[in-house]
């Protein structure tokens, strides 16, 4: 089979490409999210869809989406941050571009991408993590996608990791995004601002004092010029970001967990206080072969890319 084209719905942005058998990208396109009319969705892919299919034979498109996927993978049953209930996307792009297409959730398409061509690669067993605005990921077992029964595994940022902690979107509380993501980043150094102590004072300088301004992006590049309090800010979101990951071991055993989001763009800061807090929680850690822990290779193009290949395994 030839090309298949991978599209990558957010809640901001779609990312549409023509990937190869390689997981190489050769056409690519950006659009923004109609996200307060999700009938707009299908048709906004489906005409960049057509129109790079007048260039390249696609055969399948495979679609990402950020919500919950149903098990036969053809709609979507949720999604946080479009409207979208028991939205029947499959049935509703097949007949815009006459093609097949396969959906799937985004995080699970990038962990496919991951483990086929990228950070992944060399292995069988892999967990993706992807560190961003809150935590996404993948689980890959013995080669193959865990999709779970219902459709819904490895809603890892859900994982519960303090009971009673800070209250979660998903309704619940204590949830692990709450305290290893950029949202945790940000809140965390806003909390250190406001109480005005003294080593926040270049953090704060760089906002004039307004913390709603600080992102995760300004305290990852306040710590890499050295600032000690951004250092550890960030290594506190490692430290559980390790913990995490150690308990997700316990129950799938990965030879790999690939690092990857927004904030794992800080590259060491985070991943060596991870790994240290990972090897400190792992259960018998002595007696057992570990993880390794690396960053993920495909940046923001691993969702496109792996579910374009999901598209060709269909
Ligand atoms: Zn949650």
């Amino acid at each position: 089979m030839g090309l298949t084209v991978g599209v990558d719905i957010g809640g901001t942005k779609i990312a549409v490409g023509v990937v190869d058998v390689d997981g190489t990208v050769i056409a690519h396109d950006q659009l923004e999210t109609p996200a307060t009319d999700p009938t707009l969705i299908g048709d906004a892919v489906g005409r960049s869809v057509n129109a790079l299919k007048r260039d390249h034979q696609v055969e399948a498109v495979g679609v990402g989406a950020a919500g919950f996927v149903d098990a036969a993978r053809r709609s979507v049953l949720f999604a946080p941050n479009i409207k979208w209930i028991d939205e029947p996307l499959a049935d509703r792009l097949e007949d815009l571009i006459d093609l097949p297409v396969v959906i799937e959730n985004d995080a699970n398409a990038a962990a496919w991408g991951e483990f086929r061509f990228g950070a992944g690669a060399d292995v069988d067993d892999m967990l993706l993590v992807t560190v961003g605005t809150g935590i996404g990921g993948g689980i890959i077992q013995g080669g193959r996608l865990d999709r779970g029964a219902f459709g819904v595994a490895g809603e890892i940022g859900h994982l519960r990791m303090v009971p009673a902690g800070i209250r979660c979107g998903c309704g619940q509380y204590g949830c692990w995004e709450q305290y290893a993501s950029g949202r945790a980043l940000v809140r965390e150094t806003r909390d250190r601002i406001s109480a005005g102590m003294a080593q926040a004072q270049p953090l704060a300088a760089l906002i004039d004092g307004d913390v709603t301004r600080i992102t995760g992006q300004m305290v990852t590049e306040q710590a890499q010029k050295g600032d000690p309090l951004a250092i550890e800010l960030i290594a506190d979101v490692g430290r559980w970001l390790g913990e995490g990951i150690a308990s997700l071991a316990a129950v799938i055993d990965p030879s790999v967990v690939a690092i990857g989001g927004g904030v794992a763009k800080a590259g060491a800061l985070l991943l060596e206080p991870a790994h240290a807090s990972f090897l400190r929680t792992l259960s018998a850690p002595v007696y057992r072969p570990q993880a390794t822990l690396r960053p993920a290779s495909l940046g923001n193009d691993a969702g496109m890319i792996g579910a374009a290949d999901l598209a060709r395994a269909r």
